[in-house]
């Protein structure tokens, strides 16, 4: 729903919405916000089947493998052709902040063209997706040299950054957690995550100790959740995947984060 509203553009001055709201749950469901260009009050309607919130999808995606009944083929088509006008440079030869925005093009085109797919493929459609799919992996290739340039990864980025640890078919394991780690880098003392703590060989677990970020920055970053009553445990989804995450939290700010890697249920 979100992606849906990001592709109206304001009617009054043409800028695309920023945070919006959702309101209600399993029936009609309103996404409400104000335009970030000339704050007019912005609404968006849907009618939802089920608590959005309660149907846990792969990170990449907006929904279940049926096709979007809210978003047509031709506007996933001409948002990608949008997106790909902006990434024109390989992930390596951007600086810091250029390369988060770029990053954040090249998730959201993947998630353009997954939901593309799911409308129907053929061979064209299929090289399109492993391009599009081919460029993301790229710049979480690249994502250890941006940490090293100094530049400041949010919690939402650190979550991502380890969603990315999990494959199709593969999950990280502890020594692959600690690879990854080792080529991260040590924590930045002004970074939002501070201590990083990885499980033992039985159990892949990898703990965050949070110095700034917010439940709703990390259920960005996860896209859907199943969440429990207090919100301190959710399931998450990530390439067909399921993992169990736990967060610690004082009010909304998040103290610690954890995500376990072990298997689980897999779709
Ligand atoms: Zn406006």
């Amino acid at each position: 729903m979100h992606f849906a509203a990001s592709l109206v553009p304001c009617a009054k001055c043409g800028a695309a919405p920023g945070r919006l709201d959702l309101h209600g749950n399993d029936g009609p469901c309103s996404l409400i916000g104000e335009c970030p260009g000339c704050g007019e009050p912005l609404h968006f309607h849907f009618d939802c089947d089920g608590d959005p919130l309660d149907r846990p999808h792969d990170a990449l995606e907006l929904g279940l493998a049926e096709p979007s009944q809210i978003i047509a083929p031709h506007e996933l088509r001409a948002e990608l052709a949008r997106l790909d006008a902006r990434i024109t440079q390989p992930p390596s030869a951007l600086a810091a902040d250029e390369w988060q925005a770029r990053c954040a093009d090249a998730r959201r085109a993947a998630t353009a063209i997954l939901e593309l797919c799911k409308f129907g493929t053929d061979g064209q459609l299929e090289e399109e997706r492993d391009r599009v799919l081919d460029r993301l992996e790229a710049f979480t290739a690249d994502a250890p040299r941006v940490w090293r340039l100094g530049g400041k990864l949010r919690l939402v980025d650190e979550a991502r950054a380890l969603m990315n640890q999990v494959g199709r078919k593969t999950r990280p394991d502890a020594a692959s957690l600690r690879r990854y780690i080792a080529q991260r880098g040590a924590p930045m003392p002004d970074a939002d995550v501070g201590a990083i703590t990885i499980g033992d060989e039985s159990r892949p677990t990898i703990e965050l100790d949070v110095r700034r970020g917010t439940i709703d920055e990390l259920e960005a970053a996860f896209a859907r959740v199943r969440r429990a009553a207090d919100r301190g445990a959710f399931e998450v989804k990530v390439a067909g995947q399921r993992l169990a995450v736990t967060v610690k939290l004082d009010g909304k700010n998040v103290r610690r984060l954890t995500i376990d890697f072990s298997a689980g249920e897999t779709d």
